[in-house]
């Protein structure tokens, strides 16, 4: 516990907000071009002056090449790794503060917090391209790991976690409060362990945070609605993956649009999710 509290410590809205701040801005791979490198560039940037082993993965898309960023921890122990993941791309005449500045600024902050621990595990850090065109990136990074037989104990995609709001809908059928203060934590059937272990370590760490889970079975075929973000990727292939979210445009009025900007975030509940999930990635990864 006492190791947990260290970790969550190093979480800070402070950290979360210069990271945005170099984010935040037209980042599609169109008329942001440009953005979309400048912020891979950032990415890179920080992983590397955490020390992290650094590598650029790329994939070609549409006779293009765009690239995935990824940062290793190397465990002590276990040959299995824990992955924290989110997009860096947007769609275009779009800031995404929210989407996914909120979530790239959460692997970052989440590296931070825990690169001074040894776990026993791998911690992969992934910011993935071209998540809002159907996600050819992380379908690329998984075929790869199924084709090297990586195992993977489990996935943490941040998908949107910046956004709170005084309404909240919800897709037919599923049961959560009206009010848009929760975090949204979506399984599948193999990953209901994950989800489990997401809301008990938030409990812990950041108990007046609310949580909502939702276990989704077959892959989440009959709702498409759970399968959009990079998580989806990892349930085809076969791992545990959990989507963490504020619900998207269930809940964020600005969602693809040029008004997801930076003043429109709660910071204090993105560093709750940052916290929980922070804690999440250790207690999965286990310290040595
Ligand atoms: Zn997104």
């Amino acid at each position: 516990m006492e190791l947990i509290d260290r970790i969550v410590r190093k979480v800070s809205e402070s950290g979360l907000r210069r990271h945005l701040e170099r984010l935040v801005g037209p980042r599609d791979p169109y008329i942001g071009y440009a953005g979309m490198e400048a912020a891979a560039e950032t990415i890179a940037q920080a992983f590397k002056e955490l020390g992290l082993q650094f590598t650029e993965d790329r994939f070609r898309c549409e006779g293009r090449w765009y690239r995935n960023l990824i940062a290793l921890h190397p465990g002590s122990s276990h040959p299995e790794q824990v992955l924290v993941v989110a997009h860096y791309d947007t769609v275009p005449n779009c800031p995404g503060a929210d989407d996914n500045a909120s979530g790239v600024a959460g692997v970052l902050e989440i590296a931070g917090a825990l690169i001074d621990q040894q776990f026993q595990a791998d911690l992969v850090f992934i910011a993935f391209a071209l998540e809002e065109y159907g996600n050819p990136g992380s379908a690329y990074y998984t075929e790869q790991a199924k084709a090297r037989g990586t195992p993977i104990l489990g996935v943490f995609d941040l998908e949107m976690i910046g956004y709170t709001g005084s309404t909240q809908t919800l897709p037919a059928g599923i049961q959560a409060p009206a009010v848009g203060d929760f975090i949204g934590v979506v399984g599948n059937q193999r990953s209901d362990g994950l989800v489990a272990l997401f809301k008990q370590a938030a409990a812990l760490v950041v108990p007046t945070l609310p949580v909502q889970t939702l276990v989704v079975e077959d892959n989440g075929m009959n709702m498409p609605l759970v399968r959009q973000s990079d998580h989806a990727a990892f349930w085809d292939a076969g791992y545990p993956a959990v989507m963490i979210t504020d619900t998207a445009f269930l809940r964020n009025p600005h969602y693809h649009l040029p008004s997801d900007t930076l003043d429109t975030l709660n910071l204090h509940f993105l560093r709750q999710v940052t916290a929980a999930t922070a804690a999440s990635v250790a207690s999965l990864a286990e310290f040595a």
